[in-house]
């Protein structure tokens, strides 16, 4: 049977001067219900969230991601997170977790429909089984994302550069890819620019060249690739981050959607087109990643 942990948070304001946050945490029951029916993040998908690998309890990466949640609260007019009332949530999330693969998922929701204040909570479980992702690869179709890359400032309101839980586009787009015979996708602005995974960033090899999509292009910046960037130079490679025009998908050597649980997954094929895997390189990668990193 699958574990879990589940922790609700009454989030402090952000310059509370605490330095023990551990009575704003009650632990619940997580098979138990513990959310209000006028949530908001679940009438509306009205929140925010983030997903932190955990390796043998180790939560990896704990600050960038805390970082980034503070972004998007930012970019969705929500309360800025309290840096250390999170930070100790992680840990004592992660303080639960046995020895292997888990993953916490940070939530932090606009709260309760006429309600004062925000709702926050974090769980831990077991992270889903993505070995076969990591050494055989995966076969990728590029999809239109439906709008131009001058999109996210033309129309701050899209939320584009965001993590709020409004994931359900995310994933009608992976159900799209299955149904086209792949695992996964990338998506594309409708000028052609390319832009993210669904759930994951993209990376591009060409020759000793590292390439990943610029950020601001209302895409996410991932903590995964960030980390494998820092790899990549410490092997002497070059990176980069590009405004990346879809065609040149087909000419680029290797490719791999990274994220935070997945860590690398090579490509095998994009929109058909057969990609050779270096398997020792992203071998290499993910021993990377799975080694404690902070
Ligand atoms: N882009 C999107 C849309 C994502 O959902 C994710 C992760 O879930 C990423 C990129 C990769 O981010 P990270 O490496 O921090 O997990």
């Amino acid at each position: 049977m699958t574990w879990r942990f589940a922790l609700m948070i009454e989030p402090a304001a952000s310059d509370d001067s605490r330095t023990d946050f551990s009575d704003t945490f009650t632990v619940v029951d997580p098979a138990a219900p513990a959310l209000s029916v006028g949530e908001l993040s679940t009438q509306r998908g009205d929140g925010i969230f983030e997903s932190i690998g955990v390796v043998d309890g180790h939560a990896q990466e704990v600050i960038p991601h805390l970082e980034r949640l503070a972004h998007s609260a930012g970019l969705c007019d929500l309360p800025a997170p309290h840096r250390l009332q999170w930070q100790q949530a992680v840990a004592r999330a992660a303080a639960e977790c046995p020895p292997g693969e888990s993953v916490i998922k940070l939530i932090l929701s606009r709260g309760i429909e006429h309600g004062p204040a925000p709702t926050a909570w974090v769980t831990a479980t077991e992270a889903a089984d993505f070995r076969a992702a990591r050494t055989t690869g995966i076969r990728v179709v590029t999809l239109d994302r439906g709008l131009d890359s001058g999109a996210p400032d033309r129309a701050p309101w899209l939320l584009l550069g965001a993590k709020t839980l409004s994931y359900a586009v995310n994933m009608a787009a992976i159900r799209e890819a299955r149904r086209r015979g792949a695992d996964d996708a990338i998506f594309v602005s409708s000028d052609g620019i390319v832009l993210e995974g669904p759930t994951s960033s993209v990376i591009l090899r060409t020759g000793d060249r590292f390439a990943t999509p610029a950020p601001g292009a209302g895409i996410l910046h991932g903590t995964t690739q960030l980390s494998l960037f820092t790899r990549l130079e410490e092997l002497g490679f070059e990176t980069a981050y590009d405004s990346i025009p879809a065609a040149r998908l087909q000419r680029v050597d290797a490719a791999w959607l990274v994220s935070s649980v997945r860590l690398a997954a090579p490509i095998r094929s994009i929109d058909d087109r057969p990609l050779a895997v270096d398997a020792s390189l992203t071998a290499d990668l993910n021993d990377y990643l799975l080694s404690p990193r902070d």
